[in-house]
């Protein structure tokens, strides 16, 4: 608990620093929060982390660690916004449907790293909706800067540079999609990607529906990072907007 108000002490600092007064609010929205996968990435203590922060902001969560929830008619019906911590691991054609569907026609999504940047491998769909797909992170965790690009964009206006120790994400990333931060590769594990900017967290649309992408935070202490939390708190903030 005590960790939990540190967290969230350290992002209202960020926030403050940067101006910025929140567009976007959960009040009355239903989210469906769906994890599980591969467990390097901490699904279970990232919900138990987030669960707070999205309540606080008036939400009521439905959390699901099965992906049969997704072909829940119903439940999918009656969701606002689904977010997805899932590393990995298979889907069934009709769970795949199902989420499909619904971001398709209408509801937003949002997740960060592999919970979809590296979801389901065989699904290509799935991927075209994310907008981009995991393939390395050279060295592993290292030492990397993330690079506003965007500062205009609600999601990122008023944050500065900032530093993460972690892994940086080599992606495979759709030409459509809003690029609001990036990452600089260095040759050092792996010489022939020297200087290359990769994008870091992204907006986009499939069918009717909103999705937003952050390829930060690998394990939940990584949400220490002030900008990385409040990079995700307003992506899924914009996410639910109308
Ligand atoms: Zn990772």
């Amino acid at each position: 608990m005590k960790r939990i108000l540190f967290f969230l002490l350290c992002a209202a600092a960020v926030a403050c620093q940067s101006g910025y007064k929140p567009e976007g609010t959960l009040e009355g929205k239903h989210v469906l929060y769906v994890y599980g996968g591969w467990d390097g990435h901490d699904p279970g203590p990232c919900h138990e982390f987030l669960l707070p922060w999205l309540e606080s902001q008036g939400a009521t969560v439905t959390s699901s660690e099965d992906l049969d929830v997704y072909t829940d008619a119903e439940l999918m019906a009656d969701v606002d916004l689904i977010i997805q911590a899932w590393t990995m691991g298979r889907i069934t054609p009709a769970q795949e449907r199902g989420l499909l569907n619904a971001v398709k026609s209408g509801t937003p999504i949002a997740g960060w790293h592999g919970g979809i940047g590296d979801s389901f491998r065989n699904n290509t769909e799935f991927q075209f909706m994310v907008g981009g797909q995991w393939v390395a992170h050279p060295g592993g965790v290292i030492d990397y800067d993330v690079n506003i690009t965007d500062h205009k964009d609600p999601v990122t206006k008023g944050l500065k540079d900032f530093h993460m120790v972690s892994e940086q994400y080599y992606m495979h990333v759709d030409p459509n999609v809003k690029v609001l931060a990036t990452t600089t590769f260095n040759g050092d594990h792996a010489s022939w990607i020297d200087g290359h900017v990769m994008p870091v967290v992204w907006k986009t649309q499939y069918g009717e529906g909103r999705v937003f992408y952050s390829s930060l935070c690998h394990v939940v202490s990584d949400f220490e990072v002030p900008e990385a939390f409040e990079i995700m708190k307003r992506g899924i903030l914009w996410a639910a907007g109308e």
